[in-house]
């Protein structure tokens, strides 16, 4: 499918809808209202830094909503504005936040169904409004709407369709897109969705492997079944990686994405000489600013002398995970929970520990005086902030 033609002519239809409708400032209030909050503003104009009692909490200086996140979530309040009486869907979370895609119910958006990883497209009709996430779509998705007869609101984060544009631009050179991110996260999905050949490779380890067999050849049914599900059909590792170019899901670790593309450079330069590189390698800046500026707030913060973190974001959101990582990296006893309701009764938390199924921890705030770190990924509004640093205060008065 010539998914660039596809893009082109839905850009062009008069019932897909990239932009807000108009209403921005009146939403901006509602927003406000709804997702911010004094608390944190008292933190940022105190060098984000509040004591009380025994606890001093120390909050990143990037954190919370970024401009997609935000820019998504004014777009779908908008397009309930806009179409008051039409049915509202959702594929199949505006953002990762339960708190966002609650309020999102509560005006009487649909959200659809994932079953098995399939998303159940059959309760559209058309006339529907169908939002597409910060994260994006897949071609098949946006044409099965298309066909459908819906009116597409399209609030992918043009970060995201900034990669969209490199994977187009590694296929029409015939270069295999190795794209950096988790095969089965929705932003991926999209992304390979518009590739040609392309192989998602989840962290360093991953892409060491892939440089090892390009430059040393190795077991092909071997390579195959460690990427099962994580290539283009048909993909061969002994066709398919002669011309490479490195795209990324936007939310991963940049230093470990920066670390991939400056691998698969040395491979081919290694493999087929300086003068040939360009024939066989590509990349293009696709790391986006707010993740970066959220993971380099991250290493500041615990920097400092942390009692424990705690980081907040939806259970899967991947650039939440990534701060949690950070923090687990240097060893300080961190918690990640989708809000400030894990916390409680008394003093127990009910947290995510990375890769591992939620679980209670009681007596989580130790005696005595503490200091405490906190961040929260990019889908998360400041009053779910506010509300666990509340907590924390409360447990410790
Ligand atoms: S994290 Fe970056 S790419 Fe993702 S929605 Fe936010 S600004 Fe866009």
């Amino acid at each position: 499918m010539d998914t660039k033609t596809f893009k082109r002519n839905l850009n062009q239809s008069e019932h897909y809808h990239r932009k807000g409708f108009g209403h921005q400032a009146e939403v901006a209030g509602v927003m406000n209202q709804e997702y911010q909050s004094s608390l944190i503003q008292e933190l940022r104009g105190n060098q984000y830094r509040l004591r009380r009692g025994p606890v001093t909490i120390h909050l990143a200086e990037s954190f919370g909503f970024c401009w997609g996140v935000e820019r998504a979530v004014a777009m779908a309040y908008e397009t309930r504005q806009h179409f008051p009486t039409e049915q509202i869907w959702i594929t199949n979370e505006i953002i990762h936040n339960p708190e966002v895609n609650q309020r999102l119910r509560e005006m009487n958006v649909g959200f659809i169904e994932v079953v098995d990883g399939v998303k159940n497209f059959a309760v559209v009709a058309a006339g529907d409004v169908v939002i597409l996430p910060a994260f994006g779509a897949s071609v098949s998705e946006m044409q099965y709407l298309n066909d459908v007869g819906c009116t597409i609101v399209d609030t992918t984060c043009p970060w995201v369709s900034k990669v969209w544009n490199s994977v187009e631009k590694h296929k029409k050179k015939a270069h295999t897109s190795i794209i950096h991110g988790k095969y089965k996260h929705e932003e991926t999905v999209a992304t390979s969705s518009f590739a040609g050949t392309y192989l998602v490779v989840l962290n360093l380890e991953e892409a060491q492997y892939v440089a090892d067999y390009i430059l040393r050849g190795g077991d092909r049914s071997e390579f195959l079944t460690k990427f099962a599900h994580a290539h283009s059909e048909g993909f061969d590792p002994d066709r398919d990686l002669e011309r490479v170019g490195v795209a990324n899901q936007t939310t991963m670790l940049k230093s470990e994405t920066e670390a991939i593309g400056k691998l698969f450079e040395a491979t081919m330069l290694r493999k087929y000489g300086p003068t040939a590189l360009n024939e066989h390698f590509m990349s293009f800046n696709t790391i986006c600013d707010a993740t970066q500026e959220r993971q380099d707030a991250m290493f500041d913060l615990v920097d400092l002398d942390l009692d424990l973190m705690v980081v907040i974001g939806g259970f899967n959101s991947s650039n939440t995970t990534h701060l949690q990582e950070i923090a687990i990296e240097r060893g300080i006893p961190s918690y990640h929970i989708d809000s400030g309701d894990r916390i409680g009764p008394g003093n127990r938390i009910e947290h995510k520990p990375l890769d591992a199924a939620l679980t209670i921890m009681e007596n989580w705030l130790p005696a005595g005086e503490i200091t405490v770190g906190i961040t929260s990924g990019a889908s998360t509004p400041d009053k779910s902030v506010e509300q666990v640093i509340e907590k924390i205060f409360t447990l410790k008065p």
